[in-house]
């Protein structure tokens, strides 16, 4: 539905703020301005959620039909050879390592972040004989806790998940006894992000290793992993990289900790000799040993036509538009929005978070509810947060301004109160 566009006459916003004119002139002069055209958007969204599922990419269908009718429609099993669709998971891996700032060999592509997670945190516990403790914190994404949780239980050899309570707590809780530090980068909720090199160097001071989660980095935020001295990394296909929904995910082994790397989901594909069909597990050198079984190749085309939007993007500038876009729309919300009970829930400078600003409100579902029926769609997390992703490929600052305009005009109509509003959906 196409959103009523405020214009400037009915602008809402205190004279201090940048005007709707203000934002175009900041979209005439972008660098990025052009990269939107790679996507296909609804006409009229504004889509603040590709931060939970990304854009689709204008060439995935073509890529993916053609996949479908020239190789495994034509060439049937042979395709597996002639088209390379083994080794996609770890060619696609080498693409999102320039992305994550990873060296080559050290990334794979396949099965979900979580199941990745449970590859890292096995392998750094296997690695840490002696030490029992996971170490997180108690706004990480629940998918992480959990697997932690059940990871322990199932080693059944004292593993505790500990759990502090804030991201300032987490340097003074790393001990002697911490076998893996454990966190999401930037928060899901707030968006805070983690100073990666700082923690990470804390971490290996006291001797254990730390996986980050990078679900709502890569594609957001430039990072350097082989800088940060990252031991372990997992993160999504299906946001920022818009590979589509339930597209797989990655994992990345620092090349230094592949000797000793372990995991217990000792799949065929990951073993030394595949075809050899040996009876028993011998791991395949390197990365390969992350590789559970087989690759879904279908998926992974889509996600590479995402990925390689990527790679001919400058980080560096994406960084910067982020920046930009979360910033005006966060001024614009917040110079009316305390009136109305809007809180900012993100950190107030732009590069203290990643590419997503959030406020509460006790009415947070209702008022995103309201917001996607005028076209602006963001998402609630439970129990009281609006959260709005800007991915700065297919987003426009004037994009940003018309989504601050609504989200005001919303709370001080009082139109989310309409009871259509309250009925709460599966997926949030
Ligand atoms: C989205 C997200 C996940 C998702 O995990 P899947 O197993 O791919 O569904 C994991 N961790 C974080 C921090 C996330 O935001």
């Amino acid at each position: 539905m196409p959103p009523a566009r405020p214009g400037d006459a009915a602008a809402p916003f205190p004279a201090h703020c940048p005007t709707r004119n203000d934002a175009k002139a900041m979209d005439a002069v972008d660098p990025l301005a052009d990269a939107r055209a790679a996507f296909a958007l609804p006409p009229g969204a504004i889509y603040l959620d590709g931060n939970s599922l990304g854009a689709l990419p204008r060439a995935t269908p073509e890529r993916v039909a053609a996949l479908l009718r020239e190789e495994w429609g034509r060439d049937l099993i042979a395709g597996w050879n002639k088209h390379g669709w083994m080794a996609m998971s770890a060619r696609l891996g080498d693409k999102i390592a320039r992305l994550i700032g990873a060296a080559p060999g050290t990334v794979v592509v396949g099965d979900s972040t979580s199941i990745n997670l449970f590859k890292a945190l096995a392998a750094a516990l296997a690695a840490a004989p002696g030490r029992t403790t996971i170490l997180s914190e108690r706004g990480n994404f629940p998918t992480d806790l959990y697997m932690a949780e059940g990871l322990a239980a199932l080693l059944d050899k004292g593993h505790r998940l500990k759990i502090v309570d804030t991201p300032a707590q987490i340097a003074g809780a790393i001990d002697a006894d911490t076998a893996v530090v454990m966190l999401t980068h930037v928060d899901y909720k707030t968006g805070a992000l983690h100073d990666m090199a700082a923690t990470t160097a804390r971490a290996h001071a006291a001797g254990a290793r730390i996986v980050w989660d990078l679900a709502h980095s890569a594609g957001a935020v430039p990072l350097d992993l082989t800088a940060a001295r990252a031991d372990y990394a997992v993160g999504c296909g299906y946001k920022y990289l818009n590979g589509g929904p339930g597209a797989p995910a990655f994992l990345y082994v620092a090349e230094r900790h592949h000797a000793d790397f372990r995991q217990p989901l000792q799949g065929w594909l990951g073993h030394a000799q595949p075809f050899a069909f040996e009876p028993s597990y011998r791991p395949a050198p390197g990365i390969a040993a992350a590789i559970v079984g087989s690759p879904p190749v279908i998926a992974m085309a889509a996600l590479e036509v995402g990925v390689d939007i990527f790679l001919r993007q400058d980080m560096g500038a994406v960084r910067a538009k982020s920046e930009a876009l979360t910033e005006i729309f966060r001024t614009l919300v917040m110079s009316r929005g305390g009136a109305f009970g809007i809180e900012c829930a993100s950190p107030a400078a732009p590069e203290a978070r990643g590419s997503q600003v959030s406020f509460r409100h006790p009415k947070a579902y209702e008022i995103v509810q309201a917001l996607i029926a005028r076209g602006v769609t963001g998402d609630f997390r439970a129990p009281d947060i609006m959260r709005f992703g800007f991915a700065p490929l297919y987003l426009r600052y004037v994009d940003a301004w018309d989504a601050a305009a609504h989200l005001i005009d919303t709370v001080e109509s009082r139109a989310y109160e309409e009871p259509r509003y309250a009925v709460r959906q599966a997926v949030t």
